[in-house]
């Protein structure tokens, strides 16, 4: 009782026959963590009763978040496709890209000026050279534009050219990365770190409205399992409790997500049904010559179809392309 006292919170002590449960009641947030009290020989458990991501918590709001992209409504009953390349290679790659995708049905052009690679051999991105060709593809077709932010130093030259900042799953507990780039008031979309739990996808979001910036959206881009039939194990359960447990807006990354062109279109079916807000989709107009992901990225036909085939999923699930 005193040790819960000395840490800021108010003891409330409910005693049984054999153990003695200590309600501490106060705001984590001003007082000092009950978790170092598991160190006392008298105490045999801390528990937490409330969720440990407040602002993120769906019961910290009475309704879903819509995050405003320069006009389009992320959110609700909205579905959004946000589709390119995986990397931005050339003026003729990105632009051929962004008409196709844009009469296929994405409103949001996707592609990586800055590209996070594991080897440093492989393609690094074009850096300044690709955000000036997302702008120039945005011009030329009214889509929005998402890219990923790599660094701190790159965040304000990202966000003048994007619409959205994505943050990798490489940097999704960066806290300093994402700290500046929920400072800069872009929309962000948060991907789901390779071996993320959901508490702390969750907790990282929380870093981001934490600053200020409620325009956030979660992405769930697959896991590292033990399976080696897909590059990475696209979670839906996880979409699904993101969806339970906050109300920011889920997106599914299939590309990333299984690694397999093959599979990209069933998979954007599984994320419709089962609540998802928008789908982010790796295309690029000759896979086979891409400099980067060449094994998960489809074709504009390919793209066309998977559209058009969503369409009844998302019907069913009461939702509408925006
Ligand atoms: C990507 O979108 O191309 C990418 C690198 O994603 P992730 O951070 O999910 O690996
Ligand atoms: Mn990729």
């Amino acid at each position: 009782m005193q040790e819960v006292a000395k840490l800021g919170y108010t003891p409330h002590p409910i005693r049984g026959e054999l153990q003695t449960v200590v309600a501490a009641i106060g705001d984590e947030r001003t007082h000092h963590t009950l978790e170092s009290l598991t160190a006392l020989p008298q105490v045999e458990r801390v528990l937490p009763v409330q969720k440990r991501y407040k602002l993120v918590s769906r019961e910290s709001r009475g309704s879903q978040t819509m995050v405003n992209v320069d006009g389009i409504e992320i959110g609700g009953d909205n579905f959004v496709v946000m589709a390119g390349p995986c990397s931005v290679e050339s003026e003729e790659q990105l632009l051929s890209t962004a008409h196709a995708v844009k009469a296929r049905g994405a409103t949001i052009l996707r592609g990586g000026a800055y590209k996070p690679r594991t080897s440093p051999y492989e393609f690094q991105g074009l850096g300044k050279e690709g955000l000036r060709l997302l702008e120039l593809a945005k011009r030329a077709t009214g889509l929005k534009v998402i890219t990923e932010v790599l660094s701190e130093r790159d965040v304000s030259i990202v966000a003048e050219s994007a619409d959205i900042l994505q943050i990798g799953a490489r940097n999704a507990q960066n806290f300093q990365l994402l700290i500046e780039c929920a400072r800069s008031k872009k929309p962000i979309l948060l991907k789901r770190g390779m071996s993320q739990r959901i508490e702390e996808w969750l907790l990282a979001a929380e870093y981001l409205l934490t600053q200020g910036n409620p325009n956030v959206m979660l992405c769930e881009r697959g896991i590292r399992t033990f399976e080696t039939y897909t590059r990475n194990t696209l979670d839906l359960s996880a979409v699904a409790v993101a969806k339970q447990e906050s109300h920011l807006p889920v997106i599914v990354d299939p590309s990333q997500g299984c690694g397999r062109s093959d599979l990209v279109k069933v998979l954007c079916r599984g994320a419709a049904a089962v609540g998802a807000d928008g789908l982010l989709i790796e295309v690029h107009p000759n896979p086979a010559e891409a400099l980067s992901d060449g094994q998960q990225q489809i074709g504009f036909d390919l793209f066309g179809e998977l559209v058009t085939e969503l369409k009844p999923f998302l019907t069913a699930a009461n939702r509408r392309l925006v």
